[in-house]
């Protein structure tokens, strides 16, 4: 447990995934029960974990009286069920993350039927579908489906001690993800929206809004409008270049955009087609998308559909249907408009 600030405390947790060494869960102690932002994927290693550092330091987790979710991924949500049964404490998330807990984390066979649709429209072959559509799987037992007792919707503030956070609505990698921000003390709990060298997930997906790139960018930009002297994220390490780390990853995205376009050129292709032509991060000798495992391939397509639909959604391409398969291409010129 590391005390970045009085009164804050970050509790690194491991988590079972080789390309991500841990999520980092908050405590903020108050005089009235303290709060827990983040609770890290349900794994013996991780509860054990938790518990471990807070009596380490000789705190009894009983003054956690409030847990608050940055959004419903497995890693943030997924022991929270049980810490509230353990703390005895409530939960509180945002209302677009609590509308998924059910078709995401109990009944998924509607969801995952569906997501088999959408990876066919978007061009993933017949005898690479099955893998694809089902990537997400083993990813369910790392969670305690839970919902909040407390549901928000951004605006709010919640107080604990010295600290008044403004819950702030940012969408993108998630549709209801929250940061909580202190004003006075200039500090931001940024979840994954904003992290310190990695570039959150953001992808397109029936669980996503139309445009989740563009809302991404969008609430990058709202975000860059706060004074923020430190950011504490959902992984890596605590920072403070904050304004500099949102026009990095603007940045990156407006080159991901040029890539994918470079790929394209003047032809017609499908999103998956496109996944497989740029590069991807793990992709150390440039040897492309085939040589990711298939959570990460899935990921890499729902990022390049985001990437094509944020283009769309500015006139910069163009989209059609063909036997059922969607192709994007450069506008077309209106027949006899030159
Ligand atoms: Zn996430
Ligand atoms: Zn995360």
């Amino acid at each position: 447990m590391i005390e970045v600030t009085p009164g804050i405390y970050r509790m690194p947790l491991p988590l079972p995934i080789p390309t991500l060494s841990h999520i980092n869960t908050y405590l903020v102690r108050g005089d009235n029960g303290s709060l827990l932002i983040d609770t890290g994927w349900n794994t013996k290693e991780a509860f054990d974990s938790l518990k471990k550092q807070l009596a380490d330091d000789g705190i009894d987790g009983r003054e956690i009286s409030r847990i608050v979710v940055t959004h419903a991924h497995p890693d943030h949500y997924g022991l929270a069920g049980e810490l509230e049964n353990l703390f005895g404490a409530t939960l509180a998330f945002h209302h677009l993350e609590k509308d998924f807990i059910e078709t995401r984390y109990v009944n998924m066979d509607e969801l995952i039927q569906e997501l088999g649709q959408w990876l066919h429209r978007n061009g993933v072959p017949p005898d690479r579908l099955a893998e694809l559509q089902k990537a997400s799987l083993p990813m369910l037992r790392f969670v305690t489906p839970t919902l909040p007792d407390t549901t928000l919707y951004g605006g709010e503030t919640i107080t604990c001690g010295d600290f008044n956070f403004e819950v702030l609505l940012t969408p993108g990698h998630a549709p209801g993800h929250i940061c909580l921000y202190e004003p006075d003390k200039k500090m931001l709990f940024s979840g994954d929206h904003l992290l310190p060298t990695i570039t959150p997930h953001v992808g397109l997906h029936p669980q996503s809004s139309s445009n989740p790139l563009g809302d991404y960018l969008d609430s990058l930009k709202q975000l860059k409008k706060l004074e923020v002297d430190l950011v504490l994220p959902g992984h890596e390490q605590p920072f403070t270049e904050f304004k500099d780390r949102i026009e990095g990853i603007t940045l990156h995205h407006q080159l991901r955009n040029a890539e994918i376009m470079g790929a394209l050129g003047h032809d017609s292709k499908t999103a998956f087609e496109l996944t497989t032509e740029i590069t991807w991060l793990h992709d150390v000798n440039g040897v492309g998308w085939y040589k990711l495992g298939n959570w990460d391939k899935r990921m890499a397509i729902l990022e390049t559909l985001a990437h094509l639909e944020a283009m769309r959604a500015k006139g910069e391409l163009e989209k059609f249907n063909k036997d059922d398969i969607r192709y994007y291409r450069l506008p077309q010129k209106a027949e006899g408009n030159e």
